[in-house]
């Protein structure tokens, strides 16, 4: 079995939310489908260790949230990097409730459906939930974020809204010294990786910035993580 194909499938990307006993929570999923247009439902898989997973088996509610291509690294980093059982993710977004009392986000979403559980299957790690959409929004016209354009983000190899260049090989010439002024350096959490030649300008850090130069309170803008914690990249 070639595990590459699994990249070969598209997907989008998501903030899957649900409430507990009028707690909210939500995280960021790249499974998120169609199922069946009449009556419309949909599916979602969800890690089992998930506090979203707790919440949507205890109330049997969820929201789907699609984020735009645009979309801040840091909002990803928000919810996909951070547990709710630390901090209160929607303490700081602006959402509304839906009719079943799980929330959606109101920013930095184009648009989102909100659905009841009829059904679940178990698979392992994870729990597909069948829901049947009881309300859906559009807010935007912009393109949505798929997985495929995320990684290349992440990865430092594109920014938002641009169209994604084609990757380029790098050969590497052992006796090349490195250049501080091009080294590149990954974040040990998320793997975002910080390409000089790139910069972050979600952060105000210009294009051409070596990595020793962005001030000492720069955080990774996908996960949070400081920036003494990055390694150079070999
Ligand atoms: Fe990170």
């Amino acid at each position: 079995m070639d595990p590459n194909i699994f990249r070969k499938l598209s997907y989008g990307l998501f903030i899957i939310s649900s409430t507990m006993d009028g707690k909210l929570n939500g995280q960021v999923a790249n499974t998120a489908f169609q199922i069946t247009a009449e009556p419309a439902m949909v599916a979602i898989g969800i890690n089992k260790n998930n506090l979203t997973h707790q919440y949507i088996t205890n109330s049997g509610v969820f929201t789907i949230s699609i984020l735009p291509q645009t979309v801040p690294l840091d909002l990803i980093g928000h919810f996909g990097f951070k547990s709710g059982r630390d901090i209160d993710k929607y303490a700081t977004v602006p959402y509304k409730l839906g009719e079943t009392g799980a929330p959606y986000l109101l920013e930095n979403s184009i648009g989102y459906l909100e659905a009841q559980v009829i059904s679940s299957m178990d698979a392992e790690t994870h729990t597909v939930f069948l829901g049947k959409v009881i309300n859906a929004e559009v807010f935007s016209e912009e393109e949505p974020m798929t997985y495929a354009y995320y990684q290349l983000l992440k990865r430092g190899g594109a920014k938002p809204a641009e169209p994604a260049p084609q990757p380029v090989s790098e050969p590497k010439s052992e006796a090349k010294a490195v250049d501080p002024s091009t080294q590149k350096y990954q974040c040990p959490v998320c793997g975002y990786i910080y390409d000089p030649a790139v910069g972050d300008s979600d952060s105000g850090i210009a294009p051409g910035t070596a990595f020793a130069d962005i001030p000492d309170d720069w955080v990774c803008p996908i996960c949070g993580v400081s920036k003494d914690q990055f390694e150079p990249l070999a």
